[in-house]
């Protein structure tokens, strides 16, 4: 079958020979017109060398999406079971006692903006490219034959959506049926799980080793839990000998999900939930005595490198107020998931809301997202969460 091909400027094909799998609009020399964005497409360089086989988009950024680096590979539903079975083999390896994990990551899993997440028996599927949503009635059967689901959704609720033209719409079960609420058992907790109306698919898989991380300097502790959602850290945290845990969010909806996360952890007596802003909270009194042990997992505050500046300025407030808030021996994790503040503005961001708040820190580990969100060594856009584990001499 024949593609159309894209043809790139010269000299603009030295990050993509090196692995990286996207090509930006502006180093597009020549497009057929007309066409329909994620069309199936070959990529040239300058001099008509192949680049690969993928996506082409003629109004977004990313302009090119390369799905393999074969000639002449048919995109097809055995190549998508390929793709599908490299993914499970290496999270079965990764999490041998659990079947709850982000089984694709997206371009680090050679799948280029697809995301799926598995909750036991049920997968929630998000297209975040015009090319994927394309081929969803061959993705769809692919996964139903690599992963035994009792019911695959799909959500269409992303706002990443809007950047390849894509429609934010309701979720659509695809395949069986999904029940209100999935049950899953992690290494760090048992968490029930809303694949309908949770935030992102349910869950926050990027942190789960960081939680484990983290539950190690637990024991005995009272610990903050602020940016709770569904209670992953400090429920991780009880479990490893925490002696009290207070959570914080904002969203109602989020705390009684973490109520019920908490009971089901037989936290009962040791947990307090206070819905607000967790800057207030960590500026006032704090309820009940001094932390030993302070999480902050704020939502992205940089949602573009327009927003920065402003981003970085916000992230500083915050780690100030929570720095301040810790005694001698305290322990803080502090994360960030914007992608655009990378590890090293992270870094400097800490020291300068340790300087305000007059301490002086460890940094014990510099920690990024969970194994099951690899990062591509070529692709530093697939690198996001950060989350340092500080400790105040
Ligand atoms: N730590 C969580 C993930 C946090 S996501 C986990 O491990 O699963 C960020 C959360 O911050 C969301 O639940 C959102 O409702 C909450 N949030 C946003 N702004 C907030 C604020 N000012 N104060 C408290 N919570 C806030």
């Amino acid at each position: 079958m024949d593609f159309p091909s894209i043809i790139l400027r010269p000299k603009e094909e030295g990050r993509l020979e090196g692995g990286h799998l996207w090509a930006f609009s502006n180093e597009v020399a020549q497009a057929p017109a007309n066409v329909p964005a994620g069309t199936l497409a070959d990529l040239f360089k300058a001099g008509k060398g192949f680049l690969g086989r993928g996506f082409y988009h003629p109004h977004s950024l990313i302009a090119f999406r390369i799905l393999t680096d074969q000639k002449d590979q048919d995109i097809d539903q055995a190549f998508f079971e390929k793709r599908f079975t490299n993914a499970l083999e290496w999270r079965e390896e990764l999490y041998p006692d659990t079947r709850a994990y982000r089984l694709v990551f997206g371009e680090s899993d050679e799948l280029p903006g697809l995301i799926i997440d598995r909750y036991g028996d049920f997968l929630v599927v998000q297209a975040l490219s015009a090319g994927m949503e394309r081929l969803k009635e061959m993705i769809i059967p692919a996964l139903e034959n690599v992963v035994l689901a009792k019911g695959i959704l799909w959500r269409a609720d992303a706002t990443l959506r809007e950047l390849e033209g894509l429609p934010i719409e309701a979720s659509q079960v695809v395949l069986g049926k999904i029940p209100p609420r999935v049950d899953i058992q992690m290494e760090n907790g048992h968490f029930s799980v809303d694949l309908f109306g949770g935030q992102k698919t349910g869950f926050y898989f990027d942190q789960r080793d960081n939680r484990q991380a983290l539950s190690k300097y637990c024991d005995g502790a009272r610990v903050l839990d602020a940016f709770c959602y569904s209670g992953g850290f400090g429920i991780a945290a009880a479990r490893a000998g925490a002696r009290e845990v207070v959570f914080v969010d904002s969203s109602h909806a989020a705390l009684e999900l973490t109520e019920e996360n908490a009971v089901r952890n037989q936290l009962q007596g040791k947990f307090t939930c206070v819905e607000g802003d967790a800057l207030a909270l960590l500026a006032s009194e704090p309820p009940g005595g001094p932390f030993d042990v302070i999480s902050i997992d704020p939502p992205a505050y940089a949602r573009s490198k327009k927003h920065l500046p402003l981003a970085l300025k916000a992230y500083e407030k915050l780690n100030t107020l929570a720095m301040k808030a810790l005694k001698r021996g305290g322990i803080l994790a502090s994360s960030s998931c914007s992608h655009h503040v990378d590890r090293e503005l992270f870094v400097q961001m800490l020291r300068r809301s340790a300087r305000k708040a007059g301490k002086t820190f460890r940094l014990l580990e510099l920690r990024s997202q969970a194994k099951d969100h690899p990062i591509l060594l070529a692709m530093p856009e697939t690198e996001y969460l950060k989350c340092a584990i500080l400790q105040v001499l």
